[in-house]
């Protein structure tokens, strides 16, 4: 079976190819840097980095655009408050974004683009949309009328043909019932910043902006456009109505959208005192890498929950695979090969690659990995596993982890509990007993990187901070 996707547009699993050259082409709405991101934001960023590591996996090259939306009513309500240029309140939160990013792991796009720096483009955008009859101006804004696009509603595939035209709507946060009429150019209210250009003062819409620097950067049709579910409606309709008004080309042929996330079987909401950014989670003392497999290891279409009980798992099946490279790369083996353990390790890597194959279903992926594991070490301890299998092995945790990318353990800057270390000294003490002492080394090492001590003694482990 081939790469195939769940298609929003299409409600359909589709075979997947990208159109040109080999190239996939792919836009994904990026963040608005008025705060740090939370988490449920970086499940939708993890779900599009194992879309790009999949897709280079499966031969093809990538060019990427992802936005920064560094102009927003919120942004310009909060550095206003704060009495700071928009751009060195922007510009805060953009760094922020970046290293998040960076700590998760997550690949950075060919292109990460800014709005504020394609202002002109839009413009232009939008004077030609006037020219075909797609917009109105109202005190000084232009809005698009969804009316002259007659396949508004067709991601979202809602039938609007009832609604009322002309219902305008300016504000970047909208009512997810109602289609309106929107704002591509808004003119600003006192003291707002804004551009000076021919259609009048004023700032960009935020779904103008999308569309401009997708069609800019990737031409009228791209490939794969991805983002979270919350914005098939009104955003990525919007940008629908826009671009295919605008180049009379279907805009995307495959739209891509991750699920929720929850956190502790509850939405995330600032009230329940359950909303978390990642450097939240972060400041517990989880390792970065635990928590990109929690947000990767649910297929992206399906619901997540996201729980602390949750990342210690995830910790515990990264630790399970790490263990397992360790014996590989440390462990003397029978110098033959065994040809049933051969087809076993073909057989986990093919299965790995039809999970993921299937619309990125990371937990079958997952699972065909972990099964390998276990009959692995299974057969490892029965002196069964021979050096003439090592490297197919090796080979296989190297494509999974090119993919998932959490076996590298994070270097760890921030102070570790006492409980953390006694827990580390116990995996040694078990490792030792089990006469894993590469293990046990290792785990040594570890700490001494943090500046703890051990010392063996006869009474036991102690342990001393440097
Ligand atoms: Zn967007």
């Amino acid at each position: 079976m081939p790469l195939r996707f769940y298609n929003t547009l299409t409600q359909q699993v589709e075979p997947f190819a990208p159109l040109a050259d080999n190239t996939v082409r792919m836009y994904t709405c990026g963040p608005t840097v008025y705060d740090y991101a939370h988490i449920g934001n970086f499940r939708s960023f993890v779900f599009v980095d194992l879309l790009r590591r999949w897709l280079r996996a499966s031969g093809h090259r990538l060019d990427h655009v992802m936005n920064i939306t560094d102009v927003d009513d919120k942004i310009i309500q909060n550095a206003v408050a704060l009495h700071q240029p928009v751009e060195e309140y922007t510009a805060k939160y953009t760094e922020a974004f970046r290293e998040d990013c960076q700590i998760l792991r997550l690949e950075t796009p060919e292109r990460l683009v800014k709005a504020t720096e394609h202002i002109p483009d839009m413009v232009q955008a939008i004077e030609r949309l006037s020219e075909t009859g797609h917009t109105y101006d109202s005190d000084g804004s232009v809005y698009f009328r969804i009316s002259t696009f007659p396949e508004y509603g067709k991601l979202s595939h809602t039938d609007f043909s009832g609604m009322r035209s002309s219902v305008r709507v300016d504000v970047d946060k909208y009512d997810k019932d109602n289609a309106r009429d929107f704002a591509l150019w808004k003119a600003p209210k006192e003291g707002e910043p804004f551009w000076p250009a021919p259609i009048g003062p004023g700032r960009p819409g935020w779904h103008i902006e999308c569309s401009v620097m997708a069609i800019k950067y990737l031409g009228s049709t791209l490939d794969i456009h991805a983002g979270g579910v919350d914005l098939v409606f009104p955003h990525h309709e919007n940008e629908i109505a826009q671009s295919e008004a605008l180049t009379g080309k279907p805009f995307a042929r495959f739209w891509l959208h991750s699920e929720f996330l929850m956190v502790e079987g509850q939405k995330m909401s600032k009230s329940l005192g359950n909303f978390y950014t990642l450097r939240d989670v972060l400041s517990r003392g989880y390792a970065p890498e635990a928590i990109r497999y929690l947000l990767a290891s649910v297929p992206y279409r399906k619901q997540l929950n996201f729980t602390f009980d949750g990342i210690k798992s995830a910790a515990t099946a990264i630790d399970r695979v790490r263990n397992f490279k360790l014996r590989l790369e440390s462990e003397k083996f029978p110098d033959c090969t065994n040809e049933n353990m051969a087809a076993r390790t073909e057989a986990a890597s093919r299965k790995f690659t039809e999970g993921m194959d299937d619309d990125l279903n990371t937990a079958e992926a997952l699972a065909a990995i972990f099964e390998y594991v276990r009959d692995a070490n299974t057969a490892m301890d029965a002196g069964e596993f021979c050096a003439g299998n090592a490297a197919a092995a090796l080979e296989l945790l190297g494509r999974f982890d090119s993919v998932f990318d959490v076996i590298q353990p994070t270097k760890q800057s921030g102070f570790m509990e006492d409980s953390e270390v006694e827990s580390m000294i116990a995996d040694r003490t078990k490792a030792k007993a089990a006469r894993n002492f590469a293990l046990a080394d290792q785990i040594r090492e570890q700490l001494l990187e943090q500046g703890i001590i051990l010392e063996d003694t006869k009474g036991g482990v102690r342990w001393k901070r440097k």
